[in-house]
């Protein structure tokens, strides 16, 4: 039977969000039901984060506030974000951010989301640079949210760094994040293609990058939140992944310092290739890092020795 148009349930629709109230409980038990159906990963945490947003709460109020009724206003902006997610939209897109090694930053989709990975990388950075005399400069090759270049220059606090991005929209999301930690008189924007556009007879310390790793086949086998929301710009790295290690092995050490350094994250069973080509253009390779999962995921590599500048 239809009751669309009669009046009563017209009455009870209107009503409804005055007499129906959800609590928060009943709204994380649903949205968690919801996500789970819809294959999002940690289904209940996205539920909280995105509540806890919703209520301008820190998340772990949401458990003294159980019983608390949400507003219509509340429920129907729950609705609209759960609804996004559940479409695999990346959480930090929705917040509009992320925290990455204890600062916030800001997230579009014009950027890749930094992954926790990459905050081991910046650890290893930042400590490196911290050890060096001066005024340490860093590049930071495919800087996307800026969130490496960002860290870096909160975490050492001499160090100047060049952002280098090929995508301008990019470099305007790495700006303002550096613009809201208040480094951006220490980091230089660079719109390049790869290395192209650096000023000749620049000498970095060190260069750091996550570039793009997954081998344009792969592209289509990952999750929904990266493979739709990702750029892909900044995934693809061309028919073995390996396009800009290769470029980097080759083209990376005439712009760095004598004993300069490169830190690359990689991606899973890269590790040999990654080695052999570093090695193949004379690279030292000092170490390779383990992510928190125990797969080797970062790479550590001393500048050739005898390198034509
Ligand atoms: N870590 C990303 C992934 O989830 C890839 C990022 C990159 O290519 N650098 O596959």
């Amino acid at each position: 039977m239809n009751f669309e148009g009669n009046p009563l349930s017209t009455l009870l629709a209107t009503l409804s969000p005055y007499i129906v109230r959800v609590t928060v409980l009943e709204t994380i038990q649903r949205s968690t039901e919801y996500l789970t159906r819809k294959g999002v990963e940690s289904a209940r945490l996205n539920a909280e984060l995105l509540l806890a947003r919703v209520l301008s709460l820190p998340r772990m109020r949401l458990y003294l506030e159980f019983e608390r009724s949400l507003a219509s206003k509340e429920t129907d902006l729950m609705r609209e974000y759960v609804k996004r997610r559940g479409q695999r939209e990346p959480l930090q897109h929705i917040l509009g951010g992320t925290n990455f090694c204890g600062l916030e930053m800001l997230v579009t989709a014009r950027v890749l989301v930094p992954r926790p990975e990459t905050e081991i990388l910046a650890e290893l950075a930042w400590q490196f640079l911290n050890r060096l005399p001066g005024e340490p400069l860093v590049l930071d090759y495919g800087t996307g949210s800026g969130c490496l270049a960002v860290t870096l220059t909160r975490k050492s606090s001499r160090c100047r760094c060049v952002a280098l991005d090929v995508s301008p929209e990019a470099i305007e999301v790495a700006r303002k994040n550096a613009e809201a930690h208040l480094v951006t008189e220490r980091i230089t924007f660079c719109l390049s293609d790869r290395l192209a556009g650096l000023s000749p007879g620049t000498r970095f310390n060190l260069l750091v990058g996550n570039p793009p790793y997954v081998s344009s086949g792969e592209i289509p086998l990952l999750d929904p939140e990266v493979r739709q929301f990702d750029p892909l710009l900044a995934l693809d790295g061309g028919a073995d992944g390996l396009d800009h290690y290769r470029y980097l092995a080759e083209h990376a050490a005439e712009w760095l310092a004598d004993s300069g350094k490169m830190m690359l994250e990689f991606g899973d069973g890269q590790q040999d290739a990654i080695r052999s080509l570093l090695e193949g253009q004379n690279w030292i390779v000092e170490a390779v890092v383990n992510d928190y999962s125990q797969r080797p995921r970062i790479v550590v590599a001393r500048r050739p020795v005898s390198v034509q500048k």
